[in-house]
């Protein structure tokens, strides 16, 4: 009762506002994203590919049958088991994760952190994850950004599911550079041998989730699957916010 108080008293001092659209938070508000914020959110939808998670045009009369295997996993089986994400990296979204990122408004891990939540206990079989391992940044960006957003994000995910976090498990161990402008096999030498396990018994015989805020080729988190596997990791998958179509 007294909280209740204590935030309408608060609010009353310092109005609420949105970060991403400046209005007033009111009602179906998710601090700190105002209510038409959260419900505009791109959020995926079946169907998808049953191992990567890309989705499929919902009408395209020549698409695999809903649950099978996308053609790019055909063509190379990603080393992890399967890859969900909660929305498509749509406007909203986008610039969500660049205000979470970039202008370290970290608050929003929450309401980000709950739509990673709610979308993978939609679509997992959570109570079968054993930890959850976000992917790192290296020591020295983590540094300059003051937090990694994979880590706020699981954390918000491990509370919500009652699952144990590991956020040291996995290190990057040389600076990468950004994705972005790389083609899928560039990214993938980008990566390779970028990470290396600094608590194998963390993972050890486990069901390893790794989380990430967005999937664009997969090249990261292939990466990190394969340490894990390799480090004795029962199973991997991936649940990030966002993947790019
Ligand atoms: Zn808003
Ligand atoms: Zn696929």
């Amino acid at each position: 009762m007294w909280k209740e108080w204590a935030l309408a008293f608060v609010d009353l001092l310092f109005p609420p506002f949105c970060p991403l659209c400046r209005a007033r938070l009111d009602e179906g508000r998710r601090d700190p994203l105002c209510g038409p914020c959260w419900d505009g959110l791109e959020r995926l939808s079946p169907p998808y590919c049953r191992t990567c998670g890309r989705p499929f045009p919902a009408f395209d009369p020549g698409r695999p049958v809903e649950g099978s295997p996308c053609e790019p996993c055909r063509r190379r089986r990603p080393p992890f088991g399967y890859a969900r994400a909660a929305a498509v990296f749509g406007e909203r979204v986008r610039e969500a994760v660049h205000a979470l990122k970039f202008d370290g408004k970290t608050a929003l891990a929450r309401p980000l952190g709950d739509l990673l939540a709610e979308a993978g206990a939609a679509t997992l079989a959570v109570g079968t994850v054993d930890c959850l391992v976000p992917v790192p940044l290296h020591p020295s960006r983590e540094a300059a950004r003051g937090f990694n957003q994979s880590v706020l994000l699981a954390n918000r995910v491990g509370r919500r599911w009652g699952v144990p976090v590991e956020p040291r498990a996995l290190r990057r161990r040389r600076p990468t550079l950004p994705q972005t402008d790389l083609d899928a096999e560039r990214r993938r030498a980008n990566v390779r041998g970028a990470f290396t396990l600094s608590r194998p018994a963390a993972v050890e015989g486990r069901h390893v989730l790794l989380i990430d805020d967005v999937f664009t080729t997969g090249a990261t988190v292939a990466e990190c699957a394969r340490v894990l596997l390799a480090a004795g990791a029962r199973a991997v998958g991936v649940l990030t916010l966002a993947r790019v179509p």
